[in-house]
């Protein structure tokens, strides 16, 4: 154990100052990769933390929002720097976030430059919503001059899901920020302390209550989170069922809601598709990437009939490269599922699959040696190869290392497969002709479509994130992920009085 991984206890964050929450409570965070190391003690905020949270961010909004959005925004971007300026705080975060979540380092230090990136971006999208539409006399009947501004709405209380928890923040922290809120955040339980860390860093350089963060047990402070009467505004990033909860439970105050909920993503591979071992790859880490959990994974891959084995073999071998341990250990390619509950998800699926006669393969190497055998929730990435379409593996979000791969013989018959889902968030295109692409990307029924990539690495931060049906309401990101913490507000006067 080097002298970084030293057990660690993270505070709340409330008004300007770090603190223990009330009673000193906390509760502890293993390590996914060796459930039996405790890797530290996570603040368990009471109802009284959340509420003086969200009282500290009521009493910041008027000045924050009285604030000119430049002066917002130039905070963002000192924010964007300072997140990664230390060396050794970044290495230390990235080892901690690894140490109590499990994915590689890779994919930690990725999310931390991409939190910095978002902020940036939200930076620059601050000078559109800072202008006003200004209309003047204009058609028949009574004439008007009109100004349209957009106004915070106050008090945000933004949770995050502990899968990818610092790029998520970035779709919606910034963006409520640049617009004029303030923010409550609620980490995920199961992955709070280099976020916290993280947040904290964020929460100092801004005017105190501006952001408040408070780490907590969700069935002890969630609904007193959604359910407040200051609450302004609720982002969710989530499951599908927590998410119509909180649906539910915020409508009492009418409390607009932005939810990012679960996904399905299906990936049209069409007959003129390029394939190759870098195509592979890319659908590779676009399945199994964070050991597979995260919302805008590859997740049921459709390939045209004719192409099939090419696809079947090509994927095969990029499984068989992977090395599945410890995200610590520098060889290791995949780590741990975060949670023994979300392991079971996957090795039932994997079950009832095998129990029905697929053809699944789990492939990879989880290597010997003591490094490896601390019973940590491992499973190697698995392929089920054209399953029958009703199988849960199909069907259901897995959020975890298994793929099916399936087959189809026209377009139509692809997007209608596709978009057979109760789930719409992403989907992916993989042709070189990009009339076609275009053409099959407007009827999917998802609120992102990437060409020839899939998942993170090939998002355009700049578009709108969200999804269809199941997956969800609202936008985050882009400048849609902006207008969702602001109201219009309508300024008329008689023709010749404003304009
Ligand atoms: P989850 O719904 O269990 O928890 C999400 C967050 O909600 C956590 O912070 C949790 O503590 C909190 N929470 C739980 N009950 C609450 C309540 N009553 N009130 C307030 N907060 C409450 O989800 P998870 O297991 O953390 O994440 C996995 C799910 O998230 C998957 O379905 C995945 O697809 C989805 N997800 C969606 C997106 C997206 O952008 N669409 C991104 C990442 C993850």
């Amino acid at each position: 154990m080097s002298n970084m991984d030293q057990i660690v206890t993270t505070d709340i964050f409330i008004n300007g100052e770090a603190r223990a929450a009330s009673g000193g409570r906390t509760y502890d965070l293993y390590n996914p990769a060796r459930p039996k190391e405790l890797v530290g003690h996570a603040a368990a905020a009471s109802v009284e933390d959340v509420d003086e949270a969200v009282r500290a961010a009521h009493a910041a909004f008027p000045a924050w929002a009285a604030l000119g959005w430049e002066e917002r925004a130039d905070r963002l971007r000192e924010i964007a720097k300072a997140l990664t300026a230390d060396e050794d705080d970044v290495k230390y975060r990235s080892r901690l976030f690894t140490r109590e979540h499990g994915k590689i380092a890779r994919e930690t230090l990725l999310e931390m430059s991409r939190l910095g990136d978002r902020f940036m971006l939200a930076a620059a999208f601050g000078e559109r919503m800072s202008k006003d539409e200004v209309m003047g006399p204009a058609g028949a009947g009574p004439q008007f001059d009109t100004i349209i501004t957009r106004q915070p709405r106050g008090v945000a209380a933004l949770i995050v899901p502990w899968n990818w928890p610092l790029s998520i923040l970035g779709a919606k922290l910034p963006q409520a920020l640049v617009t004029g809120n303030t923010v409550v955040v609620k980490p995920a339980q199961n992955s709070a302390m280099a976020p916290v860390l993280t947040l904290q860093i964020i929460a100092k350089m801004l005017p105190p209550g501006v952001l408040n963060v408070v780490s907590g047990l969700s069935s002890e402070i969630g609904d007193a989170l959604v359910g407040h009467p200051l609450v302004r505004k609720v982002n969710f990033t989530g499951s599908v069922p927590v998410g119509r909860h909180i649906m539910k439970l915020a409508a009492d105050n009418l409390t607009p809601v932005t939810l990012e909920l679960g996904g399905n993503d299906a990936a049209l591979v069409l007959d003129d598709a390029e394939l190759n071992d870098e195509v592979f790859e890319k659908m590779y880490w676009g399945a199994f990437a964070s050991s597979g959990q995260i919302c805008m994974a590859l997740k049921r891959l459709y390939v045209h009939e004719s192409r099939y084995d090419e696809v079947v073999d090509g994927l095969t071998a990029a499984c068989e490269r992977a090395v599945v341990g410890d995200g610590l250990i520098p060889e290791t390619t995949m780590g741990p599922v975060n949670n023994v509950q979300q392991l079971k998800v996957v090795t039932d699926m994997l079950a009832e699959a095998r129990g029905k006669g697929a053809d699944v393969k789990e492939l990879g190497q989880v290597p010997d040696g003591d490094l490896y055998r601390g019973g940590g929730y491992f499973q190697k990435p698995a392929l089920i190869y054209n399953p029958d379409p009703s199988l849960s593996v199909v069907r259901e979000e897995q959020f975890g290392p298994c793929l099916p791969i399936l087959k189809f013989a026209t377009d139509d018959e692809a997007i209608a497969k596709a978009n057979d889902s109760e789930f719409g968030l992403c989907s992916s295109v993989w042709t070189p002709d990009a009339d076609r692409a275009v053409k099959l990307a407007r009827q999917l029924e998802a609120g992102y479509t990437y060409l020839n990539g899939h998942g993170p690495m090939a998002q355009d931060s700049r578009g709108p994130f969200g999804g269809f049906k199941n997956s969800g309401i609202g936008r985050n990101l882009g400048y849609e992920g902006l207008e969702a913490f602001a109201a219009s507000h309508t300024i008329t006067g008689p023709a010749g009085f404003l304009v």
